[in-house]
């Protein structure tokens, strides 16, 4: 397939799953190799074969872990703020295109129906999931995409330990006392020239194809760093050494969230994990997931549909 997409809020737990579900696709994909060779007792010529050297058995599906850290993409590019701006810079968002189509290069790059990627970012913005939708169609390989449910608060008090972990969290002038207004809508969202129509109104626009933002075709062939394949060994617990986003990009990257719509094609089929998600759960959801990219739930993919 196979490319999931994973989408959620900043700091909401999306690296945390996209480690999981790597290493439980590595688990299954080596099963499933190991499993294709039949479990019945060895007819003799079988044994005389095997004493024989063999090629090396292919794995059915290679695995790739995508996302802002294995491109080194900095949190700043999303930051819209005017202070945070280089005086050279064309527009608000002009960095974060960039690294939107570093990111593209690199799913391009791999995407195959023997390649597996798991795009682990915020993807919040409907018109690039259905770009990288597809993009996954013109490889001939389904996507689906993990929503990665989390309340606001929690999400921000990880943002925030994060920042006074990095020393920033002296109240005031980085203004986590400033933002707010509660609720899950906040800040100002100015001239987001991002690839859809923004944040409200969302499932408006049902069964409507996004605009992709005038970027589709302009988008690099190459030019991202190499590929980066995550190894998902990374250890968890709060001291991860993630890079906090400044509290007002981190208020402006909600507000600017749109929700995956499980109705759109782009966005199914959809999967969701929540915070409280257990150990079993998450494994349902994941044995889901594997179904649909590799097991009988998996669709035939034609690209002009
Ligand atoms: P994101 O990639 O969305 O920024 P991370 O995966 O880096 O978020 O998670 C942020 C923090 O929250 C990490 O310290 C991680 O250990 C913790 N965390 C994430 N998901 C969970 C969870 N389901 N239960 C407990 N802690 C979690
Ligand atoms: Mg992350």
């Amino acid at each position: 397939m196979p490319l999931i997409i994973i989408t959620g809020l900043p700091t909401s737990g999306k690296t945390t799953r996209a480690r999981q579900l790597y290493s439980y696709l590595s688990e299954r994909i080596s099963s499933s190799s190991s499993s294709s060779s039949s479990s019945s007792p060895p007819t003799p010529q079988q044994q005389q074969q095997e004493q024989q050297p063999q090629p090396q058995q292919q794995p059915a599906y290679r695995l790739h872990l995508i996302s802002d850290t294995t491109q080194s993409i900095s949190r700043t590019v999303y930051d819209l703020s005017p202070s945070a701006l280089p005086a050279h810079v064309r527009s608000a968002n002009a960095s974060e295109k960039d690294a939107r189509a570093a990111i593209y290069a690199a799913v391009k790059r791999v995407l195959s129906p023997r390649d597996i990627v798991v795009l682990d970012g915020l993807n919040y913005i409907k018109g690039w999931r259905y770009q990288l939708f597809c993009e996954a169609k013109n490889a001939r390989t389904p996507s689906c995409v993990l929503q990665v449910g989390c309340p606001v608060e929690r999400a921000r008090e990880v943002n925030q330990r994060r920042l006074v972990r990095r020393g920033e969290a002296t109240t005031g002038s980085n203004g986590i006392g400033e933002v707010g207004g509660g609720g899950n809508r906040a800040g100002g969202a100015e001239g987001a020239d991002v690839a859809s129509d923004n944040g409200n109104g969302d499932g408006a626009g049902r069964g409507s194809e996004p605009r992709v933002g005038g970027e589709g075709d302009d988008i690099p062939e190459a030019g991202s760093s190499a590929q980066a394949d995550g190894d998902g060994a990374e250890g968890d617990g709060n001291d991860d050494g993630e890079e906090p986003y400044e509290p007002s990009n981190w208020e402006n990257l909600v507000f600017r969230y749109e929700e995956p719509n499980p109705m759109t094609r782009w966005d199914s089929p959809l999967f969701t994990l929540v915070w409280e998600d257990d150990e079993a759960q998450t494994r349902q959801v994941f044995d889901k997931i594997w179904d649909a990219i590799a097991g009988q739930g998996k669709k035939l993919v034609r690209p002009n549909q």
